[in-house]
């Protein structure tokens, strides 16, 4: 599936990562893919993964 990061909407609360390894932080806690600089890319449709995104409180992860 495809998931789009917007960094702008991210408050760096740190849940998504708790959810699921495929969501990693920058130097200032701003979501960011674990393996890549993109906003937007394909990851495994998994149950944490789907967690991790609609968990997030501003919406800074979409589908
Ligand atoms: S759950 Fe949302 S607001 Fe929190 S760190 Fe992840 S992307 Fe940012």
């Amino acid at each position: 599936m495809k998931v789009t990061i917007i960094p702008e909407k991210c408050i760096a609360c740190g849940l998504c990562q708790t959810y699921s390894a495929v969501f990693d932080y920058d130097d200032e806690g701003i979501v960011k893919f674990t393996n890549s600089q993109n906003l937007s890319q394909e990851v495994p449709e998994t149950p944490e993964t789907l967690m991790a995104v609609k968990s997030c409180p501003t919406k800074a992860l979409n589908l």
